[in-house]
């Protein structure tokens, strides 16, 4: 069950800087880089914005929960972000393809 396989008390609770998306701990791994989600938002890439939009958590300044996200969960999510960009782009092309497809059958 939940608890077998995941022990809460494993989890640091006096240390509560974690990874938010999986919970990797900067004292564990110290090669581990991390960023802060607040302090990491470029016009390209807004990274408290992709978190709530990729993966629906809203990062807020004004409570006690971690901040930060390791630099492999940055990447997934910033690779998941040129993704959808790229998939919303190649949409646009597709539509007009479609559209004009169907206006030379009539
Ligand atoms: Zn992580």
């Amino acid at each position: 069950m939940f608890e077998e396989s995941f022990n809460m008390n494993d989890l640091h609770s006096e240390n509560f800087d974690l990874c938010r998306i999986c919970l990797s701990e900067p004292e564990a791994d110290r090669r581990l880089k991390f960023l802060h989600v607040l302090k990491n938002n470029e016009s390209y890439f807004q990274l408290n914005l992709q978190i709530e939009e990729l993966l629906g958590i809203k990062i807020e300044s004004n409570d006690i929960k971690p901040k930060i996200v390791c630099e492999n969960c940055y990447k997934s999510l910033f690779s998941w972000f040129e993704m959808k960009k790229k998939a919303q782009e190649s949409q646009i092309v597709i539509n007009y393809i479609a559209t004009k497809k169907v206006l030379n059958k009539t």
